[in-house]
């Protein structure tokens, strides 16, 4: 149902739930109220209102989960066949189908992402727990000829970590949380799951849908509540055997420090600073778009936005007048209103640390050419900001170099391949980047000559989870998707058999 201003008006399962007043914890099948006692309250960042009061875990909500994900790991889930886990797969596959538009309402409230967006990304979470489905019954081990005398055999079996520790951020939790879930469901692990304190809705919601379709008690959990106590908790957990995180660079520092305590598995996906290289040949009908969505998507809001856009200097003109005109057609505005293209970010916390931003590249030089300030009128009390340009800008920049995490592009003018090549590698980061061209040999030789995880041509943004996505250098390591990813859930147990 929509309003007249073309506002969506939420249904009654979503709104059900975001008014429950307060939301517990999820652990062992079961919600209940965090034993911490302590409330976070979560806000609507289209209105800067308070949305709903949030259990704040601490250590010992987390003591509490990891036992029950512990004695779940222990229990006859184990024992279940991988057809069994691959079913039960299929059974989440139907019940995200079903409720998906309850989830992406919650969840375009909870974290600000335009409805629409949110909406057109329920086919790539449907492949992803396809994906999943099919690894269940995918998990081998081998065998060898060894060298060994008289008559040993040898084999190797590939067998569950046990419990994970699930750590992510607030960008897209709806979709990002199945990294972890369907990765532990289809391997047969057992998950305590911390979402961020800005957007833990849709983690919790699904929790229970995911017990309604099937999943056992114990096997997947969640412990709502702050980064440095609950988040800190399970890092430091000394019976978490792995932890998956998403999020900062500097976090995932303090996660391998807190991961110590018992040489914790980790799979660390971090922040990213992409190169986005357009040459004078490429088709800019296409670059300009890609480039700019590149960046505004989700408000900028994530880790491989190519926000920083190396233009060949003989079209930066025309690339930026293009640029200008496409931003026009960019409707900022509510999450829940239809037309929206760009909906807030997330707080008002990481709205100052944008606008500082913008700041920061003027006084280093650069040239604000678009945007650069909160937007005010109907949207004054919601954390929306323009989408911004900077043009001039230098790869020593601090705006270049540091992710901003907002709808921040920055026009970096190069002369020639190598020029772009070595911009682009000049990063402490290295997540992605995308190279546009109408010569596939030059784009090819910009691939070879980038270090990072994702690339893309002519394009920007897909990702498959057949293909998987991770980073290098300082965006972490460990893959989503791809059999790369399945193994990280598993440990070889290399078997001797006497005869
Ligand atoms: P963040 O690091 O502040 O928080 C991420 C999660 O870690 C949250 O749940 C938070 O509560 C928790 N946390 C914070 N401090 C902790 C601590 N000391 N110990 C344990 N947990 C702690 O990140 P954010 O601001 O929520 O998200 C934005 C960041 O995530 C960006 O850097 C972005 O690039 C990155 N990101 C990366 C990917 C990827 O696939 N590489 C995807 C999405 C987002």
């Amino acid at each position: 149902m929509t309003d007249s201003d073309n506002s969506l008006s939420l249904c009654e399962a979503a709104l059900e739930f975001i008014q429950r007043g307060e939301h517990g914890v999820f652990i062992d099948g079961a919600v209940r109220p965090a034993r911490s006692g302590k409330v976070i309250e979560t806000l609507n960042p289209s209105t800067g209102r308070v949305l709903a009061r949030l259990a704040a875990g601490d250590q010992s909500d987390i003591d509490l989960a990891v036992r029950a994900a512990r004695n779940a790991f222990e229990g006859p889930w184990r024992r279940w066949t991988p057809y069994r886990r691959q079913e039960l797969l299929m059974r989440v596959h139907g019940v995200l189908d079903k409720h998906f538009e309850e989830l992406a309402q919650i969840e375009a409230t909870d974290m600000g992402a335009p409805i629409t967006r949110v909406r057109a990304s329920k086919a790539a979470l449907l492949k992803m727990i396809l994906f999943f489905s099919a690894q269940a019954v995918n998990i081998k081990g081998e065998t060898f000829l060894n060298g060994l005398p008289g008559r040993v055999n040898t084999l190797s079996l590939k067998a569950p970590v046990g419990v994970i520790g699930g750590i992510i951020p607030w960008n897209g939790p709806l979709n990002s949380q199945f990294w972890v879930l369907a990765a532990a469901l289809a391997t047969g692990c057992t998950v305590v799951l911390k979402p961020a304190e800005d957007a833990s809705l849709s983690v919790l919601r699904v929790a229970e849908l995911l017990h309604e379709a099937g999943v056992p008690a114990g096997v997947i959990n969640v412990v709502t509540g702050l980064g440095a106590e609950a988040g800190h908790a399970l890092a430091s957990h000394p019976d978490v055997d792995r932890i998956a995180f998403t999020g900062s660079t500097q976090t995932g520092r303090s996660i391998i420090e807190a991961s110590g305590v018992n040489i914790k598995k980790l799979q660390l996906e971090l922040g990213g600073k992409s190169a986005d290289i357009i040459f004078s040949d490429a088709d800019l009908a296409k670059a300009v778009p890609g480039a700019a969505m590149g960046v505004y998507a989700n408000s900028g809001q994530i880790c491989f936005a190519g926000t920083r856009v190396l233009v060949q200097r003989s079209i930066v003109q025309t690339f930026t007048e293009q640029l200008l005109q496409f931003i026009k057609t960019l409707k900022v505005g509510p999450s829940l209103n239809l037309e929206t293209r760009l909906g807030p970010i997330i707080s008002q916390r990481q709205l100052d640390n944008v606008l500082s931003y913008i700041d920061i590249g003027q006084r280093e030089g650069a040239q604000l050419i678009h945007g650069g300030r909160r937007l005010a009128g109907e949207l004054q009390n919601g954390f929306f900001v323009e989408p911004t340009v900077l043009a001039c800008v230098r790869n020593d920049m601090r705006i270049a170099r540091e992710e901003i995490f907002g709808p921040v592009l920055s026009i970096i003018p190069f002369d020639d391949e190598e020029e772009a090549i070595a911009i682009a590698n000049d990063n402490d980061y290295g997540l992605a980047g995308a190279v546009w061209s109408r010569d596939i040999s030059t784009a090819l030789r910009v691939v070879d000559g980038i270090h990072t995880g994702t690339m893309w041509v002519n394009c920007y943004g897909h990702i498959d989870p057949l293909v998987g996505f991770g980073g290098t250098k300082m965006s972490g390591y460990g893959a989503k998707g791809s059999a790369a990813h399945l193994d990280t859930y598993l440990y070889t147990k290399s078997v001797y058999i006497e005869l």
